[in-house]
């Protein structure tokens, strides 16, 4: 097979990492990829915003399957276009990618279909949402309707804190992603990551993680696009998988192909598990990133046949298997990430220091003369596997510790619950 991967950061490389070990793979190509998807992929130079060029890209090279890692170009409608020119894809439509587009579509969704989630309400205009806060109160949960790269929710603790985040979505601070503002009852309990493969009708389990979206250690300080995150997430027993399967992704499925959108392509539902059960926070209608990275590490089977099978709607007839062991990444950063990450600074010692259950995936990375240099926010994902997290968190921050890299930081806790956890059995 011969396979386009589409993206540039660390999922993309955890992805054709898996891609590549496929012995169905005859040619790998990713656009426009990173130096280390480069020694998994031919990197092509091809600006995926023209949905015409990727098509003729695909047809010059026959290219059999499409994979489309982030979510920029599924909003923008590139799994219809190459779909509709016969090419093979693994990725949701842009009516069904609206899932993570449209934060008020998931959550009319919800209503329509009995799927549990906070309750909400939609506006367009500051001074009834202002109401709607006012009478509320505090905690509340404020967040731009339209995609805004993971800043555009803020948890308010206090009625300030939600007054200023609604002026924040009104006067143009996240585009025409905050012409419409969704406000959320806050909910309590703990929070996981759940993903499926889904083929239209079908939705396959896959997997269950933790990420780590605040910047510092004990989770303090601002939002990031995740620090870290390990698999599997402890809170996801197979009762409460069983339960998100039923209250929330079945009648997702069933309600997107009824609305003449059905959802192929990966699923993930980011959850509040709460005493009464799982809640749906949101949707993402891509892998998680740095989750994928971890998926990758313990999926014991072919990724591309599963792909394909998504890509043909044959999962129904599918299943997936996964290792026992745990898998763990942690994220190095550039100094200055989440605000205007340092470009440019050499990073040595990465290929010496992964090898035996580590693997180093790059997200935001180049070469410049020669060297490896960061050239992003989120620049390495430093993964291992292992017996227990601790164990996987433990090989982990050895690898990360050979990491010749002076301008680089981490978290040091990635993993501090699931830890604790194992500690106290
Ligand atoms: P989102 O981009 O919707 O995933 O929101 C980002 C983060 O905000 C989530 O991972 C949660 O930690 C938090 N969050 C979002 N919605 C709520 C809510 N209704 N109640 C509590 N926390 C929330």
């Amino acid at each position: 097979m011969r396979v386009l991967l589409i993206g540039s950061g660390g999922r993309e490389h955890a992805l054709a990492w898996k891609i590549a070990a496929s012995p169905l793979l005859t040619r790998l190509y990713a656009a426009p990829g990173n130096p280390g998807i480069g020694h998994e992929a031919e990197l092509v130079r091809l600006d995926t915003a023209d949905h015409a060029a990727v098509v003729r890209f695909c047809r010059e090279n026959e290219i059999d399957l499409v994979v489309v890692g982030p979510e920029g170009p599924l909003v923008a409608g590139i799994a219809d276009d190459l779909r509709a020119e016969g090419i093979r894809v693994f990725g949701p439509s842009k009516a069904a990618a609206r899932l993570e587009g449209s934060k008020g579509f998931t959550k009319d969704l919800c209503a329509k279909y009995g799927i549990p989630t906070a309750a909400y309400g939609r506006f367009d205009d500051l001074a009834s949402a202002r109401a709607h806060v006012e009478k509320t109160g505090a905690p509340i949960v404020i967040k731009a309707d339209g995609l805004a790269a993971g800043k555009g929710v803020t948890v308010a603790m206090t009625l300030d804190q939600a007054l200023a985040a609604l002026e924040a979505c009104f006067d143009g601070s996240f585009g025409q992603a905050g012409a419409e503002v969704v406000v959320e009852e806050f909910l309590v309990g703990e929070e996981a990551s759940f993903f499926c493969l889904c083929d239209g009708t079908t939705a396959l389990p896959f997997g269950t993680a933790q990420d780590h979206k605040r910047v510092g250690d004990g989770d303090t300080g601002p939002n990031t696009g995740g620090m870290g995150a390990y698999s599997p997430a402890s809170v996801m027993t197979p009762e409460m998988i069983d339960r998100t399967m039923r209250e929330i992704v079945e009648p997702t499925m069933r309600g997107m192909a009824e609305t003449g959108a059905p959802f192929s392509g990966v699923l993930f539902a980011g959850l509040m598990i709460s005493e009464k059960g799982p809640k749906l926070i949101e949707y993402n209608t891509r892998f998680g990133d740095p989750e994928c990275q971890v998926l990758m590490m313990r999926l014991k089977d072919d990724l591309l046949v599963l792909l394909n099978a998504a890509a043909d709607g044959q999962l129904a007839h599918t299943s997936v298997r996964w290792r026992d062991e745990a898998a763990l990444t942690v994220v190095m950063a550039a100094r200055g990430y989440p605000g205007t990450p340092e470009k440019g600074s050499v990073i040595r010692g990465v290929e010496a220091a992964a090898g035996d259950g580590v693997e180093i995936f790059h997200a935001g990375t180049a070469i410049n003369g020669g060297a490896l240099v960061a050239n992003g926010g989120r620049v390495l994902n430093v993964t291992a596997t292992g017996s227990t997290v601790a164990e996987a968190q433990k090989k982990a921050y050895a690898a990360l510790d050979r990491i010749d890299w002076p301008q680089g930081f981490c978290r040091r806790d990635i993993g501090w619950l699931a830890v604790a956890r194992e500690q106290a059995n």
